[in-house]
């Protein structure tokens, strides 16, 4: 017997047949003897309409206020289902987070998780109900409804079943599992069967968007195990991705998969002062304006200047070349420039670590397609690169090709 968490993201429960879908399987897995607590995201499409609700309203509302419209999504799928569980004779109890208590702090739209009670919960379990928790939702010290960020039902599992020392956090969706890359754009992509919870981070954070970067960061920290699968295939032990402790893994491999990011923009600032306290003099006002920077590049100085580039959210583009541009002034600089046009494409594995030579032939095989690398970042168990927005799908299938990836396995 077990200890499950299950997730349900808003295309497994966007119509009334998905929902009572989904009560079927809640009732299999707890007929086969398992406890199981649900995290339930809102009905596909619901969030989106909430926000152009409010955004008619009131474009500037609150984000008070928005946490209180955009949480009742959730609380509509967790009453739903409990009551599609009593349909089919299994008992259950739904709680939105302010009643289980899923205490976060007060940052609105991005609220952090503190702390779980787990003693309601597990009184309901051992009564032998089914738990349901609304996802994506909490309260802070005050009693004010908060919200995760969008996707932020996937963290409330993976909290969920870290506080209540689960055997396993299952979040169902509409694909069985993580791809060696998104199949939308290389058609050979292979399913992984099992992979590291710190590539799947690395994954997250390169611009997957299967798992919430920050549901990932959470079952990292904590040794969860996450099992991706699809909510549209009944066969209960169909083809899943297991994401993992890294001596779980059965399969040994260099790259384990291609994420890309179209999502950034990059600027240049030239001819600044080489000396102490140039850096941050360009970064502080970026920060200040709650612009977050991912890539960060400074060359060697000559003739006594630099230059100085990083990447920023596509969306952050133009106050950001706003604010470079005052910089610019104020440190006499001789130039300062930037291209939204640009995209990341990152190779992820862990087999890298013990492996020399994948960064080279990855500058290898773009280098023979005519790809021109612009920014180049490593970690122990990465490497991205920045190129021209236009030939990321060509970079991606090449890289997928040349690390031989389509077989499922990678080359040595
Ligand atoms: N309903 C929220 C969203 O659409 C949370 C979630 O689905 O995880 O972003
Ligand atoms: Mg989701």
């Amino acid at each position: 017997m077990a200890l499950i968490v299950q997730k349900y993201g808003g295309t497994s429960v966007g119509s009334p047949e998905r929902i009572k879908a989904v009560a079927e399987r809640v009732k299999r897995w707890k007929e086969k003897g398992n406890d199981v607590v649900v995290v339930v995201s809102a009905m596909s499409g619901e969030t989106n309409r909430l926000t152009a609700l409010m955004d008619e309203v009131n474009a500037n509302g609150s984000n008070r206020e928005r946490d209180v419209v955009l949480a009742t999504g959730e609380q509509v799928t967790i009453g739903l289902l409990s009551m599609a569980l009593a349909a089919v004779d299994c008992p259950a109890i739904s709680y939105t987070g302010g009643q289980v208590k899923i205490l976060t702090d007060n940052a609105y739209s991005k609220a952090r998780i503190q702390e779980i009670d787990d003693k309601p919960i597990k009184k309901d379990l051992q009564a032998g109900k089914v738990v349901i928790v609304a996802g994506f939702q909490g309260v802070d010290e005050q009693g004010n409804i908060t919200t995760l960020g969008r996707g932020g039902s996937d963290t409330t599992a993976v909290a969920l079943a870290v506080a209540l020392k689960a055997d396993e956090c299952q979040i169902y969706t509409d694909v069985d599992g993580v791809y060696t890359t998104d199949p939308r754009v290389v058609p050979e992509a292979s399913h992984i069967p099992s992979l590291a919870l710190e590539e799947m981070l690395e994954m997250a954070s390169q611009g997957s968007k299967v798992l919430q970067i920050r549901a990932v960061e959470f079952a990292y920290k904590y040794d969860m195990p996450i099992r991706v699968l699809s909510s549209f295939d009944d066969d209960d032990n169909a083809k899943s991705t297991l994401v993992t402790r890294e001596e779980d893994i059965m399969e040994k491999v260099m790259v384990r998969g291609i994420a890309f990011n179209r999502d950034e923009a990059q600027l240049t600032i030239s001819g600044v002062p080489d000396k102490p306290g140039v850096a941050i003099k360009i970064l502080e006002p970026i920060s200040d304006a709650n612009i977050e920077v991912d890539m960060i590049v400074q060359n060697i100085g000559s003739d006594k200047t630099t230059d100085f580039t990083f990447t920023v959210h596509r969306n952050d583009y133009q106050q950001a070349k706003q604010i470079l541009e005052g910089v610019s002034e104020s440190l006499n600089a001789r130039e300062c420039s930037g291209d939204d046009r640009i995209a990341k494409v990152s190779i992820v594995g862990v087999g890298m670590r013990s492996h020399a030579g994948v960064a080279s032939k990855m500058f290898k095989a773009l280098a023979d397609e005519g790809i021109n690398i612009r920014m180049i970042s490593t970690s122990e168990i990465k490497v991205s690169v920045v190129i021209d927005e236009k030939y990321l799908e060509l970079a991606t299938r090449t890289l997928h090709e040349v690390f031989d990836m389509a077989s499922g396995t990678s080359a040595t």
